[in-house]
């Protein structure tokens, strides 16, 4: 059998026995619901854009998912027409606290629209339109929550970080009792969970959108969890602290402009080579994050093996790609643009 033919029947078997009903999809938070009504909100998006999967911002502190369009950005054609100026976020559904004995985290209720609760707003009548939701939430916090210092990231000097631990317990158990919380509690059709954050070598070098003016100095993570679990996979965790020290050097001196004898290419190369624990460091903290997708896949699938589990990726380049969209209608339902660096 020629590789081609041999591919081409193999993905045949994979291919499910009907075509499935191709997912047109929105991201929508609690404040368009409340805004505007459910109902219309609904009309809207199906009428507009054949909608029929609403992917509603159940947890977040940030806004690049909830609230309403971002100040300084132009408005959207509906809803109305202001910007959320105290914007707090938290999780827009009723908090179940059975579901959260393994954490320290409990206080996480978004204050923003007193009761209202997103999901048992809008199920049913998506519901009776045959729409989709999927829960959607991101690791985006706050400084002021109880507890929260308890789960932050330790930066290289000591410091919290204002992001939270893969490996901290507290954390996970957060995230499986929030993930275990939706699909238990709510008919929902999947859950949709996004870091949206990247690495200690990548922030050492600014390597992100608005990262240019980042503090090279501030990588994470060096709390407790991560050195213990880094020890035991062998990491040597002196050299990891000594390895970023010395990347730090190199990123202020290139952005003071004093430019390597031998160029910053080979410079950071030397460096790579010198202490590779900076890219073991960088892989450490992936393989962390992808642990934390495996605990929610598994959370979810327990509670309901129907239930559809999927992320939201970190997009290094996502600055180009949101520059070049029109301003009016763009990836959520408020029509925001985030704000690029
Ligand atoms: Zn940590």
């Amino acid at each position: 059998m020629q590789r081609r033919n041999f591919l081409s029947s193999s993905l045949a078997a994979l291919a499910p026995a009907a075509p499935a009903k191709k997912m047109i999809g929105i991201q929508v938070g609690a404040v368009s619901f409340m805004d505007e009504g459910v109902e219309p909100v609904l009309d809207n998006v199906q009428q507009r854009a054949h909608v029929n999967t609403l992917f509603i911002a159940t947890f977040t502190y940030g806004r690049g998912i909830a609230g309403r369009q971002v100040p300084g950005q132009p408005l959207a054609d509906h809803g109305k027409q202001e910007y959320d100026l105290n914007y707090h976020g938290g999780n827009y559904t009723v908090i179940h606290p059975q579901y959260y004995g393994s954490t320290v985290f409990r206080d996480f209720r978004a204050p923003d629209h007193g009761d209202f609760d997103v999901l048992d707003a809008v199920l049913p009548a998506a519901r009776k339109r045959g729409m989709r939701v999927i829960c959607w939430y991101e690791d985006v916090f706050r400084n002021d929550l109880p507890n929260i210092g308890r789960l932050q990231e330790k930066e290289l000097n000591g410091r919290n970080a204002t992001t939270l631990c893969f490996n901290n317990p507290d954390y996970r158990g957060f995230l499986t009792g929030l993930t275990e919380d939706y699909v238990h509690s709510y008919p929902v059709d999947g859950v949709m969970w996004g870091s949206d954050r990247q690495e200690a070598f990548s922030n050492a070098l600014g390597a992100s959108h608005g990262g240019a003016g980042r503090d090279p100095g501030r990588v994470t993570c060096f709390c407790e969890f991560c050195l213990k679990k880094g020890r035991a996979k062998g990491i040597n965790i002196d050299r990891v602290k000594q390895g970023y020290l010395e990347l730090e050097k190199f990123v202020r001196a290139g952005r003071a402009r004093r430019r390597p004898v031998d160029g910053y290419y080979v410079t950071l190369w030397r460096l790579m080579l010198r202490y590779p624990e900076l890219l073991a460091w960088e892989m450490f903290w992936t393989d962390s994050l992808r642990e934390t997708y495996q605990a929610i896949y598994e959370t979810a699938k327990k509670a309901n093996p129907n239930v559809e589990v999927g992320w939201h990726i970190w997009a290094r380049g996502m600055r180009c790609w949101r520059r070049s969209r029109p301003v009016r209608m763009g990836c959520c339902y408020r029509g925001s643009i985030p704000r690029c660096g």
